[in-house]
Formats: structure tokens, C-alpha cells, sequence
């Protein structure tokens, strides 16, 4: 028997924020705030602010394990609590703004959110909910200058009053630093509670996954709101590697960040598809006009992304990454890119995989599961529930009874997307297992026919649904956007779609809309189609 010789050194979020203010002093972050003015401040900024406002935490009595939630936009003093809450010893709980009043009141009760940080921008929205939670003390955070009414307290007065000798709250790494809930499309929200190590060990991944790696010299913009999966970890990874931000406040129009993108010099953003898909009709209705900074890449995940976005995206010079997650894997588990094997393939078969889930991170394990319980192969065709498993996968739900609807006894979680798994190891997510039309005894896939809707010259979105039928269980019912000016009918469209699948699997239904709703993470909403057309 032989013993290690290391020792065994807690993996901590404060170190990350200690290399962020020592390494990286000079790193620029960038906010952009409600009058669309920029803020700069420097890492060594974020490193005494988020220190202090641990500091100021601690002097109001905040105990280890208490939760701070936060409601607001992507800039420096939310950046400031994802370091600052977990310095004292508490749990950051971002709060998703786009909920409504109800279901924030609940999400924060159900966690025991004690404080808040709230931006005054938001502070109409938190009228609509203080009564019903349970909150001890909010902090405003003074974006406009407006001066803050008591009772609520000015973030900046809160900070600047806390005392100077500040130390790091010592915990255990399996201590909680943060959590988010799920967005409840489905039933109640659930609450994913974040680690210490399952941070740092998601933001090693991440940063050790070269298609989503981000290096030193990097601008990144987090276009996915920080209330989301901890904006997928960049925060952390951006502390990690010393990189620039900027961060975009409320200005999320496609015209507003290709601006920012431009005048700040952005190298990679991230967010979900239906961001992308505003951009790029932008960038495609005036090219002269709109262009991204070159050579500009893209992380774009939270949902399907149709090929044609990708061939659309590199006419314009920049490069898209797909990343698939959940809020439940912290939330990077996948991300395409590029192998050795695959270096010969042509041009389609690059975008056709570019636009795929990609590759299983770093202490990711992955399998498909069929409907028998078996496992399916790897043959690219097969189709199975996607089921992970690793450190940075939650293994259950905060304050919920352990739930065999989504854990298996082995401890995967039962993601709730059929996928197939090629021999490269390449995902491709089919659909949700709630969003799989089955028709006749046989599926249709609605990711692939958005996918190709999304392909006609004349569509902006598409989203396919199922629809009951009395004689197949199901048939697929597809709502199309067309863009400004543009005119197709749906015998033109069924047409578009023959060559890509069976004529049984055609819709006989197409209905033109304004819009597709969007979720409080700004995916298309497919269950409220289903109401409205059921
Ligand atoms: P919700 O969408 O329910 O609010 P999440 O943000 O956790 O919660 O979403 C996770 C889901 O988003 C996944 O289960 C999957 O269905 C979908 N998703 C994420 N990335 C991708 C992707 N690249 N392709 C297809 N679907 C994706």
C-alpha cells in the first residue's frame, strides 16, 4: 500500500477570485447600464468590492449557508456577488427576472432567501413580489444614481461601510456557493444547488475543452443573463484565465450588441439561439451597415441551433460553437469541435457537426438509453434518452424527495433528450422526450424539421409541435415566422421539406404567426403552441 503525497486542498471559488485581483489585476471588466453608457473597472476592482461586500455581509449577520439572492442584469456588481456572497461564507441564488412576480415570490421562499441584491432598474418588478417573500434586507444597486429609499440600503453605502479586515469565511469544498432553479416549464421550478468543487471543477472543463476555452488575451460577452446557469460559468472562467468582459446590462437587441460587440472589440459571446437568430437576420438585412468584430466566435447553446445559422454566421466571419447543458450539469456537458480523425471531412459534413451537441466534456460520462432500459449504441442513428453522470451533474434537487422520474439508481440523470450518439462521439439531440411527435407508432424528430424550415429563404422561426389525432395519436403541426416582407404558402414549404423526410411525416398543418413565445430563458416555448393550437 502506498499513500498520495499530496494533500488534500480544498477546491475553492475564492481562488479564483484571488487569482483574478493577483495575477490578473489589469483585466478590464465592462457594463453596460441602463442609459447605455459603458463603466470600466478592473479586476483589482472586483477583487476589493467583492471582499468588502463579503466583509458587509458578514457584519449583517449573514451566517455560513445563508442565501443571498440576486435580481439583475449582466454587469459589475452581479459579477461582484458571484465572488463576494460565497467569500462570507454564503449562497448566491441568482433570481430569473423574466419569471413572473409569483414565481420569483416562490422561488425565493422555497429557497430562504434572506438578503437581496436588486438592481433600481428592477425595483418596479420587486414591488410586485415583496409582500409575498420572505426577505430580511435588500440592497440596491444604484445603476441610474437614483438615491435609494429606506428601508432597502444602497449596495454601494452597504459596501463601502463594511470593515476592512477581511478573511475568507473557511469551508469544506462540498460547501454550497451558489444555486439556481430550474425554469419550471414543466411542473414547479427545482432548485440545482452548485459546490465549491462542482464550480471549479466545471470551469476547469470548460476551460480545458479547446472549441470553448477561454485564453487571456479573450473579450468575452455573456449575452446569456447571469440569472441562467451561472451564465454558463464564464464568470468563473473568465477570473481563471484573467480574461476582459463585457457585459451587456439590459441591452440585449441585436442591433444594441453588435454595436457593443464592435466598439468593445468582443473575441467570443455566448447565449441561447433565438439571440443568434435576431443577429444574424440584422447582419443579413444590412450587411454594409452591421458586421461582427472578425474573426469573432460564438458559443450558442440552451436549445437546437439550425445548420443555417452556422453557414449563415461564417458568411459573416465568425465562428459558432454548440454547447448542450442543462441547469442541472452546472450547465456545460458537451461542446462541438474538431478531432484529429476529422480533420479530412468537407465543408457539409463540418457544418453538419459545428451545428451538433458535440463531444461529452471533461468528467462527463455519457449514455443512451432505450425504452426497454438497454443501452443504445454509438452508431449515429440509434436513439435513446441522453443519461450523465459526473461531478458537476446534480444528483438531485434542493428541499425535494429524491425523484426516480429523473435520477437513475447508478446515479445518471435522466436528461429528459433523446439523442443519438455517433461513432466520433458526437451527440445530436433529436428532441425532448415531451416534445417528440409520435406518429403512427413511429417519432419525427421536431428539432429536424425546424431545422429545415429554418433553411427556406423566407422563414425566420419555426417550431413543430404535436398535435392529438384521432387516427396516428399524433400529428405535427408546424408554426413558421416569415421574415419582414418575405411570402411562402405552406404547400411551397411542405415542398421545401419532401427531399428531407417520409410524406408521412409531412405536416398537413402550418400555421403563419407574429411570433413564437419565448420562455423566461428566451427559448421558443413550445407548450404554450400546444395550448394555444390544442
Ligand atoms: P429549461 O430550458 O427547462 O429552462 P435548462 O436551461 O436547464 O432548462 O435547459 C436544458 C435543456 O435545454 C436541455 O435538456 C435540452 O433540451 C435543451 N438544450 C440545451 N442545449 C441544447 C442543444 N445544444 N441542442 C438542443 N437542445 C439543447
Amino acid at each position: 500500500m502506498i499513500r498520495s503525497t499530496m494533500p488534500r486542498v480544498a477546491l475553492s471559488v475564492n481562488h479564483l477570485l484571488e487569482r483574478a485581483g493577483r495575477l490578473f489585476p489589469q483585466s478590464e471588466i465592462v457594463s453596460r447600464m441602463p442609459d447605455k453608457s459603458l463603466v470600466r473597472h478592473s479586476n483589482a476592482e472586483l477583487y476589493r468590492r467583492a471582499r468588502q461586500l463579503a466583509a458587509a455581509l458578514l457584519e449583517a449577520g449573514l451566517k455560513k449557508g445563508d442565501r443571498v439572492a440576486t435580481l439583475c442584469w449582466n454587469h459589475y456588481a452581479h459579477l461582484e456577488c458571484y465572488f463576494g456572497i460565497p467569500a462570507a461564507g454564503g449562497v448566491m441564488h441568482t433570481l430569473n427576472l423574466r419569471l413572473s412576480p409569483d414565481e420569483i415570490a416562490w422561488i425565493a421562499n422555497h429557497a430562504c432567501d434572506r438578503f437581496l441584491v436588486v438592481d433600481d432598474v428592477l425595483l418596479p418588478l420587486l414591488e410586485r413580489f415583496r409582500a409575498a417573500a420572505k426577505l430580511e434586507r435588500i440592497l440596491v444597486v444604484p445603476l441610474t444614481g437614483a438615491p435609494v429609499k429606506a428601508p432597502d440600503l444602497s449596495y454601494e453605502v452597504f459596501i463601502e461601510r463594511a470593515p476592512k479586515d477581511f478573511v475568507y469565511v473557511p469551508h469544506d469544498e462540498d460547501d454550497a456557493v451558489s444555486m439556481c432553479y430550474t425554469s419550471g416549464t414543466t411542473g414547479r421550478p427545482k432548485g440545482v444547488v452548485y459546490s465549491h468543487r462542482s464550480t471549479l471543477l466545471h470551469t476547469l472543463a470548460v476551460g480545458a475543452t479547446a472549441s470553448c476555452a477561454i485564453r487571456g488575451d479573450d473579450t468575452v460577452c455573456p449575452v446569456v443573463p447571469m440569472f441562467h446557469a451561472n451564465a454558463w460559468g464564464m464568470p468563473y472562467c473568465c477570473a481563471m484565465v484573467g480574461a476582459r468582459l463585457v457585459l451587456p446590462g439590459p441591452h440585449l437587441a441585436p442591433a444594441d450588441l453588435i454595436e457593443l460587440f464592435n466598439s468593445e472589440k468582443v473575441t467570443i459571446a455566448f447565449g441561447v439561439p433565438t439571440i443568434w437568430l435576431g443577429i444574424l437576420q440584422l447582419l443579413d438585412s444590412d450587411p454594409q451597415h452591421h458586421r461582427l468584430p472578425s474573426g469573432m466566435r460564438m458559443l450558442i447553446g440552451g436549445a437546437a441551433l439550425p445548420e443555417t445559422v452556422v453557414r449563415g454566421f461564417a458568411r459573416h466571419g465568425a465562428k459558432v460553437v454548440v454547447g448542450w447543458g442543462m441547469t442541472e450539469t452546472s450547465p456545460v456537458a458537451s461542446v462541438s469541435g474538431t478531432k484529429a480523425e476529422l480533420l479530412e471531412i468537407d465543408e457539409d459534413e463540418r457544418f453538419r457537426r459545428a451545428a451538433m451537441a458535440g463531444v461529452p466534456l471533461p468528467l462527463i460520462e455519457a449514455r443512451l438509453v432505450g425504452d426497454d432500459g438497454s443501452e443504445r449504441p454509438w452508431d449515429g442513428v440509434s436513439l435513446g434518452e441522453l443519461q450523465v453522470r459526473g461531478p458537476f451533474v446534480t444528483g438531485g434537487y434542493h428541499e425535494m424527495p429524491f425523484d426516480v422520474e429523473k435520477f437513475t439508481a447508478d446515479g445518471f440523470l435522466r436528461t429528459g433528450d433523446v439523442a443519438a450518439i455517433d461513432p466520433h462521439a458526437f451527440i445530436r439531440i433529436a428532441d425532448r422526450i415531451k416534445d417528440l411527435v409520435k406518429s403512427g407508432g413511429e417519432w419525427i424528430s421536431s428539432v429536424d424539421m425546424e431545422g429545415h424550415l429554418m433553411a427556406h429563404a423566407a422563414i425566420l422561426e419555426a417550431a413543430v409541435i404535436a398535435m392529438p389525432d384521432p387516427k396516428w395519436g399524433e400529428r405535427p403541426l408546424a408554426c413558421v415566422v416569415l421574415k419582414p416582407g418575405a411570402r411562402a404558402t405552406a404547400e411551397e414549404l411542405r415542398q421545401h421539406l419532401a427531399p428531407h423526410f417520409a410524406s408521412w411525416q409531412l405536416p398537413e398543418r402550418i400555421e403563419f404567426i407574429e411570433a413564437i413565445p419565448r420562455t423566461s430563458t428566451g427559448k421558443f416555448w413550445k407548450a404554450k403552441l400546444r395550448e394555444r393550437y390544442r
